[in-house]
This record gives structure tokens, C-alpha cells and sequence, in this order.
């Protein structure tokens, strides 16, 4: 039977620490501040807001929201997001995405300060990432698979390491941080050959797929280290959720497995919090 990576022992721990340095801060008269940016009100996107305020006011840190109708033109768009963006007292900026098909996405994005891009949507933010700066945010989901590995003592260094996935908010920025980290590192996608035979070369494999359950047995073997990133509908369940790793098959079989749920996504909006929290800190340097 596999160790279970849960990601609540990670969260907690991180809003410990987090706790902490706000209220640093606000010994200081500062109280840092998160700002969500959403247009229109999908599901998905009002169940990872209430989560992340929920997350904020546990760890005495501020959010506010953002919300724009669907319609918003492209122009007034743009004015709104340069306002949140100069506001002194908002540290960092939560944009859901994708933006309704009108709205040239890629431009508003470019009116985000780098500063202040605390999940990576720039350019700017993503090229901090590439070339490992430090004052970079790497965008939260792949942050809190590097958290989960650094919690539960998973060394890196030297390791063979295959994401599946090469999407740019999981999949490659994963991948720059586990090289960052001196992992040994493949990018799988939908065009790899012989993907479970890959998949079984790994000692440190992540599933970023979006595929319910697609990772089976004959992708793993013992002694494998599995972090499952994904969130999907799950076929066998009407109303339940499950990721990329067909977990009943795999974790038999291999050592360590993070459960979905209750696994990476547990730990997402506490990396926001840190990472506006650091945004803080370095305006306020
Ligand atoms: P994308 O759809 O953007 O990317 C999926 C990647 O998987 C692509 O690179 C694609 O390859 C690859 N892929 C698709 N099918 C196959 C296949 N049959 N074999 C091999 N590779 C394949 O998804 P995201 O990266 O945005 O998300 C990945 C998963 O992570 C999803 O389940 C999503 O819900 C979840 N997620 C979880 C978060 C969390 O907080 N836990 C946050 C964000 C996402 P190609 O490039 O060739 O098309």
C-alpha cells in the first residue's frame, strides 16, 4: 500500500508560517492584499474565489473582487484591469481565465504588473520563471506540487522526473522547477510515443493531463513517487471529482501518491497567499 501524500498537512503548515509573516507585516502598518479579477460568474471560477478568500482571512491577509459583466468591450476592460493594477493597496492580482472570446486576452494581460503577478498570467512573470529569478511567481498549481514534494522530504536532486502535460500554467513551469531543482526532467504530451513506457522510466511522476484516469497500471511500477495534478469529472461518479491516475490501479503499486481530491488542489490557494504575501514584502522592501 502507497503513503498517502495528502495536501492538508501541507496547506496547514504553510498557513502557519504565513500567519506569521502578516502579522509581521502588519507590525509594520501594512496588511497585505490579494485582488481578484473575474468576468462574468463560471462555477468554477466563484468556487476557487470563495477558497481563496476563505484562505486570505484565515491568515489575516485582505482580498478584494473584481467582477465585471461577460459583456465588458475590450476598451472599458482594459481600464478596469490598469486601475486594479495601480491600486497601492492591492499586492497581488488573481485574473481567472480564459476571458470571454471577445476580449483579446493576451493584451490584458500585458497591463498586470509583473510586480504584482502572483500566478504568473505575464510574460514578464514567465520569463522570471524560465530564467530561475528568484522575484518571479510561478504559477500556483505547479508551486504547490514543489511544495508538496519539499513537505514530505521528496529529494529531487538527480532524479528522474516525467511530467505529463505541457500546458503553461502546469505542465512546463512544473517542469523548469523541478530542473531548477536538479531533477532529471522529460515533458510528455499528447504526441509522446510509448507514454506508458516513459511514464514507468520515472521515479518522480506527475500527471498534468486532464485526462479522468488515465494513468492505469501498466503506466507504473514499484517504488514510484506519483503526484496527481489533475481535476476531472469523474465517469464512475456523477457529481464527484477525480485526477489524471486511475488511483485504485496505481496506488497498489507504487510507493508514494497524492490523492485527488484532497491532494495538490487543497494546497493551491495557500500558495496564492504566499506568493501575494511575498509580492508584499518586496513592494514593501
Ligand atoms: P491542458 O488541457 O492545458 O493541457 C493538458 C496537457 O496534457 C497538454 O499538454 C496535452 O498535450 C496533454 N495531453 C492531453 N491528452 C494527452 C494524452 N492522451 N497523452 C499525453 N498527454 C496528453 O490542461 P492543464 O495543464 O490546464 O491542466 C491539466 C490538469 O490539471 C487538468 O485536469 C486540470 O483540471 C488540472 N488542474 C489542476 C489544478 C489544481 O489546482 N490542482 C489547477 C490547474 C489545472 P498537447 O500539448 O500535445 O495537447
Amino acid at each position: 500500500m502507497a503513503e498517502i501524500l495528502k495536501g492538508k498537512p501541507v496547506a496547514d503548515a504553510m498557513k502557519e508560517e504565513l500567519t506569521k509573516k502578516v502579522e509581521a507585516l502588519k507590525a509594520r502598518g501594512i496588511v497585505p492584499k490579494l485582488g481578484i479579477v473575474r468576468v462574468g460568474a463560471r462555477p468554477d471560477d466563484l468556487f476557487y474565489e470563495g477558497g481563496a478568500k476563505k484562505t486570505c482571512k484565515a491568515i489575516g491577509m485582505e482580498s478584494e473582487v473584481f467582477e465585471y459583466p461577460e459583456d465588458i468591450d475590450q476598451a472599458a476592460f482594459e481600464k478596469a484591469i490598469t486601475e486594479v493594477g495601480s491600486k497601492k493597496d492591492i499586492n497581488g492580482i488573481l485574473m481567472f481565465s480564459p476571458l470571454p472570446k471577445h476580449i483579446d486576452e493576451r493584451k490584458i494581460r500585458t497591463l498586470i504588473p509583473v510586480e504584482k503577478d502572483v500566478d504568473c498570467l505575464t510574460l514578464g512573470g514567465a520569463a522570471k520563471v524560465f530564467t530561475d529569478d528568484p522575484t518571479g511567481f510561478p504559477p500556483c498549481t505547479p508551486t504547490a506540487c514543489m511544495d508538496m514534494i519539499h513537505h514530505y522530504g521528496i529529494a529531487v536532486k538527480g532524479k528522474r522526473c516525467v511530467v505529463v502535460g505541457r500546458s503553461l500554467v502546469v505542465g512546463k513551469p512544473l517542469a523548469m522547477l523541478l530542473l531548477r531543482e536538479h531533477g532529471t526532467v522529460t515533458i510528455c504530451h499528447s504526441r509522446t510515443e510509448n507514454l506508458p513506457d516513459v511514464c514507468k522510466e520515472a521515479e518522480i511522476l506527475v500527471a498534468a493531463v486532464g485526462r479522468a484516469k488515465m494513468i492505469k497500471a501498466n503506466y507504473v511500477r514499484e517504488g514510484q513517487i506519483v503526484i496527481d495534478v489533475g481535476i476531472n469529472a469523474d465517469p464512475d461518479n456523477p457529481g464527484k471529482y477525480c485526477g489524471d491516475v486511475d488511483f485504485a490501479e496505481v496506488e497498489p503499486i507504487v510507493e508514494r501518491i497524492s490523492p485527488v481530491p484532497a491532494g495538490v488542489g487543497s494546497v493551491t490557494t495557500s500558495v496564492l497567499c504566499k506568493h501575494t504575501i511575498m509580492a508584499c514584502e518586496m513592494q514593501n522592501a
